[in-house]
């Protein structure tokens, strides 16, 4: 499949609320519990033929239609909930933690997700070469790992990926390279041959994380683009978001691990919701987070129970809540 094959699945999103609500044969009382808002709606075909018909109880269209609530202002939910602010070496790079980086590679995603805490980032969209961001990794030795991020790291073209691969590889106290996706759940044409290329050239560990919060955001297309990567010598994780109404009871829980686990998907973190404004219709409280982990680790193997966490701005790790 050539690169111009999953730019063209990537076209036939849905951006347009009107689109959506016809295609999901919503009423006119269920279109009115939505409204477009600051951050655009991006949904892949995909993902909308995958949520049920005549309703907005479902999974999917929970995470990504954007609903009125949005527009609820709570103090308690903020612009920048996790801190990327206080952790910008330059305009591209974080640098949170000790021994790794960021690098915020593109604005650019495959879908959005309604709770994306990096909805408000100030995207540097200047410099496509990242001159500055390579030259601070380049001069500090601590650095072992650079993540690529965004925005989807997997919105760049092969090109451009293929030349900071070669750029990091090059790198001697570089060691890992992660991934920070959603593309394979949205467009799992974007795992093709040209990208795979790139991805053979980099002769040090790679790590893909995934976002996965619901299983029916898997299926065999999306599997089969995972499995390219673990063929490829590629570390494959996942993470998710504890959601009301989309993961937030223990059969979802544990469906999700499972099939994650069956193909060889480590399911790592769940994440307390981050308190980005406009998101609080989504926060499942601490407790319930606890008792949920504490249910399912009485069915799961250990390695399918992922570590509970709370990012809270400034702190050197994330906070491991179980
Ligand atoms: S794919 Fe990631 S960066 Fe993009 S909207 Fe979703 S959570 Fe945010």
């Amino acid at each position: 499949m050539t690169c111009h094959t999953w730019r063209q699945v990537l076209r036939k999103n849905f951006t347009r609320l009107s689109d959506i609500a016809d295609f999901l044969e919503l009423n006119e009382s269920q279109r009115n519990c939505l409204a477009p808002s600051h951050f655009a709606m991006n949904v892949p075909f995909r993902l909308a033929q995958k949520m049920a018909k005549g309703t907005l109880d479902d999974p999917l269209a929970r995470q990504f239609l954007p609903f009125k609530e949005e527009g609820i202002r709570n103090p308690a939910f903020v612009s920048d909930p996790v801190g990327d602010q206080l952790c910008r070496k330059s305009p591209k790079l974080l640098h949170k933690y000790e021994g790794r980086v960021l690098l915020v590679c593109t604005s650019a995603c495959a879908m959005h997700c309604r709770y994306c805490f990096r909805q408000n980032f100030d995207y540097d969209v200047s410099d496509k070469l990242f001159a500055a961001e390579l030259q601070v990794i380049k001069n500090d030795p601590s650095i072992h790992e650079v993540i690529l991020s965004g925005g989807d790291p997997l919105s760049l073209s092969d090109d451009l990926l293929e030349y900071l691969l070669k750029e990091i590889n090059e790198m001697p106290h570089i060691n890992r390279l992660r991934f920070h996706t959603r593309f394979p759940v949205g467009i799992p044409e974007r795992i093709d041959e040209g990208f795979l290329a790139v991805l053979s050239k980099f002769k040090k560990q790679i790590i893909f994380v995934l976002h996965v919060n619901h299983v029916n955001e898997l299926d065999q297309e999306v599997i089969a683009s995972i499995k390219l990567l673990q063929r490829a010598g590629c570390l494959t994780l996942n993470q998710s978001v504890l959601l009301k109404d989309v993961n937030d009871d223990p059969q979802t829980l544990i469906a999700l691990c499972e099939t994650l686990s069956d193909h060889g998907i480590l399911p790592y973190y769940l994440h307390q919701l981050d308190r980005v404004q406009g998101t609080a219709h989504y926060e499942v409280s601490e407790d319930k987070g606890l008792a949920l982990i504490a249910e399912i680790s009485k069915f799961l193997p250990g390695y399918a129970v992922p570590k509970y966490v709370r990012e809270i701005a400034g702190l050197p790790n994330k906070h491991l809540l179980f």
